[in-house]
């Protein structure tokens, strides 16, 4: 044999842990549609599971890798992976990733079972809340119908690259065999989109693999500001510069996982736009979820006593002060997270939507 087919099990979608699903329920149609292919191809079959999985009955040339990367659907990222390097993959049309002298193609266990059992149907993980579950879909099924839920503010097609839909469009939207996206994310009406943008991008940047500086440096500028975004230090100029940013993302980045990681946050900003002017104007979260119209945490300057016995409780180092002076909270680093407010057994620690006056230097305790 010339060539080497790779089942990659290692799924590009987070959200979708399809491929493993196949290949614990499905394993002789994903092997039968390996062989079907690698037949074509002149090429010998290898399994790419990730570490510590395992399938009962799989035979033949099993590796493991402990990378959960979305390239591992690159033959070249998939060769570096074999070869003890890092998941980074080659793009140019022309490379041919070579190993042990075998040409390298990569195939998806999804795709090898549909090889073997045609395309009409299709595997789709529904998630809703904290559970997933994985759904075979009969073409022609609204997306809701699948996730069977009657009402949802919005969806996520796909995971890390996907794009979100209303739920309406959900509604509205039968699914076909020839659907990109293998997981659908329901957001029900209470539910704050930008805090799911941050949990989003908070997944996207763990999973960049730095390669370039695009991915690398978007991924983490963009979840820094969405993350200010719900605890009300976003810049009035943020929604628009993420807009610019992610075009320039999309036409620069190396793989597909970098140009469209930008897909959710974008897609998600132009239908909920109200819901994030909201938080970087109005700072104000409807949901209730993020940002706390009510929340800004702060010393009161008139009943201070300068213990500093809320400077230990701080995860965040906000609380500046020493003993006998009056202590404050900069704004810049509290996260809101109200830890101090027990701490303090003068009860001088308070929320408030508007800050009032409040030492600006050090004040000793009785001098305000
Ligand atoms: S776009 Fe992101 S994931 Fe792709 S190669 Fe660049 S850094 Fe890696
Ligand atoms: S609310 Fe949390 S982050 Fe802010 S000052 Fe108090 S302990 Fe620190
Ligand atoms: S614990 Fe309360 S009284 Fe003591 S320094 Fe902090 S805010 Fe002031």
């Amino acid at each position: 044999m010339k060539n080497l087919l790779v089942v990659s099990c290692v799924s590009d979608d987070i959200f979708a842990p399809i491929s493993m699903y196949l290949m614990n329920n499905f394993l002789s149609e994903v092997v039968e549609g390996a062989k079907k292919y690698a037949l074509e191809l002149d090429a010998d079959i290898m399994y790419l599971l990730p570490e510590g999985q395992k399938v009962e009955g799989l035979d033949g040339d099993v590796r493991f890798t402990s990378h959960n990367s979305p390239s591992l659907t690159n033959p070249y990222s998939v060769v570096q992976v074999l070869t003890g390097n890092l998941p980074r993959p080659m793009i140019q049309d022309d490379y041919v990733a070579v190993f042990e002298e075998k040409c390298v193609s990569v195939i998806t266990p999804e795709a090898a079972y549909g090889i073997k059992n045609g395309f009409d149907e299709k595997f789709v993980a529904v998630n809703v809340g904290d559970k997933t579950e994985i759904k075979k879909a009969t073409v022609g099924t609204s997306l809701l119908e699948i996730a069977e839920v009657s009402d949802a503010k919005a969806v996520l097609l796909g995971g890390l690259k996907g794009t979100f839909v209303t739920g309406q469009e959900a509604a509205d939207t039968k699914i076909e065999a020839t659907e990109k996206f293998n997981s659908i994310t329901v957001y029900g009406q209470g539910e704050c989109i930008v805090d799911a943008c941050v949990q989003i991008m908070n997944k996207t940047y763990e999973m960049s693999c730095g390669k370039c500086v695009l991915c690398r440096e978007g991924t983490s500028q963009f979840k820094q500001i969405v993350t200010e975004m719900t605890t009300g230090k976003a810049k009035a100029g943020d929604i628009d510069l993420i807009k610019e940013v992610s075009e320039i993302i999309s036409l620069g980045a190396y793989c597909p996982f970098g140009q469209k990681m930008t897909n959710p946050l974008t897609s998600a900003m132009n239908l909920f736009a109200g819901e994030f002017e909201d938080h970087v104007k109005r700072k104000t979260c409807k949901c209730g979820k993020c940002y706390k119209a009510a929340e800004l945490f702060y010393i009161d300057p008139d009943e201070c006593v300068g213990c500093g016995d809320c400077i230990d409780a701080c995860p965040e180092d906000a609380i500046e002060g020493k003993d006998g002076y009056i202590h404050i909270i900069d704004q810049d680093l509290c996260e809101q997270c109200g830890k101090c407010v027990s701490a303090c057994e003068e009860g001088c620690i308070k929320t408030a939507t508007k800050l009032p006056k409040l030492p600006k230097k050090k004040t000793k305790v009785g001098k305000w």
